[in-house]
């Protein structure tokens, strides 16, 4: 079975805050401003990874704070993520573009958020996987230490398993595999993400003939700006607003790319 993927990153891209912000920092009565400053303080204080340090403070003011913050109550949270237009119908809409070639057409999430959040968002069950930075919750349920951490550079770990089909974790992605035997090649990759975060995933997915889009908020310079200098700067392929709603740009511009995987798929088979 041929198979394309379609990897999104999930802050940023999908949605547009950081899903604690939605979820866990309300929670704790906390802003989100005011965390991150100190997340990116005591990170440059101390040269630690800032995606260790936000789970620890997670979990200290959670402490501080006496409210518990488990699994299944993260899990719940999850529920109050918020998307960009067209995010809830968009992955049917696309299924429903490639299901008539026959390839099997499979979504994935690399997020440096958390997985015991992601697991409970609406849309969770759209991805095959979802690959994000999660606890190790002991037997009295309490998280006490990181049992998966995602940062930039290590999302590209995870476009490996993917292309070699070496999905769970526990599996080793160093094994040699032929370019042949290798079910999702990157020539069949469309990576999505919204910023320097997605770098290296997006470097590795192009590198590899895979195509990357760089999406942005409706409305946000800043952000429109750092995304059309990832294109000017051979990170990404192309740029557009994070509107998922039919006709959009974005929209458009994935079923180009789809449509171009699709009769490169086509013309192989003829070739064989
Ligand atoms: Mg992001």
């Amino acid at each position: 079975m041929t198979r394309i993927a379609i990897v999104y990153d999930f802050d940023g891209t999908l949605s547009p805050e950081p899903m604690q912000e939605y979820t866990v920092l309300p929670e704790l009565g906390m802003q989100g401003g005011a965390f991150w400053e100190r997340v990116d303080a005591e990170a440059a204080a101390t040269e630690g990874d800032p995606m260790l340090v936000y789970m620890r403070l997670m979990l200290e003011e959670a402490a501080a704070r006496g409210v518990p913050l488990t699994r299944a109550r993260l899990h719940e949270l999850g529920a109050q993520v918020h998307y960009f237009p067209g995010v809830e119908d968009w992955f049917g809409r696309i299924d429903a573009f490639v299901a008539p070639s026959g390839v099997q057409l499979d979504h994935y999430i690399i997020s440096a958020g958390n997985r015991e959040i992601l697991e409970g968002v609406s849309i969770a069950d759209r991805f095959r996987r979802i690959y994000s930075s999660e606890y190790h919750w002991n037997d009295e349920g309490r998280a006490t230490f990181p049992k998966v951490l995602v940062t930039d550079t290590t999302k590209t770990q995870f476009l490996f398993r993917i292309n070699k089909g070496v999905e769970a974790l526990h599996q080793s992605v160093n094994q040699h595999m032929a370019d042949d035997d290798r079910p999702v090649p990157f020539t069949n990759m469309l990576y999505l993400g919204d910023g320097e975060s997605d770098v290296p995933g997006m470097r590795v997915t192009r590198s590899y003939g895979g195509r990357a889009i760089a999406v942005h908020g409706a409305g946000n310079a800043r952000k429109q700006a750092a995304c059309e200098a990832l294109v000017r700067d051979g990170r990404a392929d192309l740029a557009a607003e994070a509107d998922y709603r039919e006709g959009s740009r974005l929209d458009t511009l994935v079923r180009k790319v789809l449509a171009t995987m699709l009769a490169r798929i086509e013309l192989e088979r003829e070739l064989d």
